[in-house]
């Protein structure tokens, strides 16, 4: 087994000085079984510091936060029919997740959307705005 070691720096999800963690995955396993497990911690946010966790429970945190955001705009360019960029995001101060699309989008498809959000992350995580 070779491990691999990566700096992941949270720039999107994290505010500045963002979350910066130190990965390790083992480079033989193919693509599709490879698992990143969390090393140690380089770096932390305001938001996260003031969660009080450390170590793999604010990996988790944190990274589970940036995992969300990718994925709700995944899922919700793919139901909308509009690109991914053409959604903003953020995450409010109780740490919930909201994504606006930027340009108009039917109360049907905010709806789907917002379906699709709930089913995937549990009711009132992700908010469609
Ligand atoms: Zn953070």
């Amino acid at each position: 087994m070779r491990f691999k070691s990566t700096l992941w720096t949270i720039t999107d999800s994290c505010p500045p000085p963002h979350c910066q963690f130190e990965t390790e995955c083992d480079e033989d396993l193919p693509q599709g079984e490879k698992v990143v497990t969390y090393k140690r911690t380089h770096r932390v946010c305001p938001i996260h510091r003031a969660t009080g966790l450390t170590g793999q429970e604010l990996y988790d945190r944190a990274a589970g936060e940036n995992t969300r955001k990718s994925f709700a705009l995944a899922l919700a360019s793919e139901i909308s029919g509009l690109p991914r960029d053409r959604f903003t995001w953020g995450y409010d101060d109780q740490r919930l997740l909201h994504i606006s699309p930027k340009e108009d989008t039917t109360p049907e498809q905010k709806k789907l959307v917002q379906n699709a959000l709930d089913l995937q992350f549990g009711p009132s995580k992700t908010i469609v705005d």
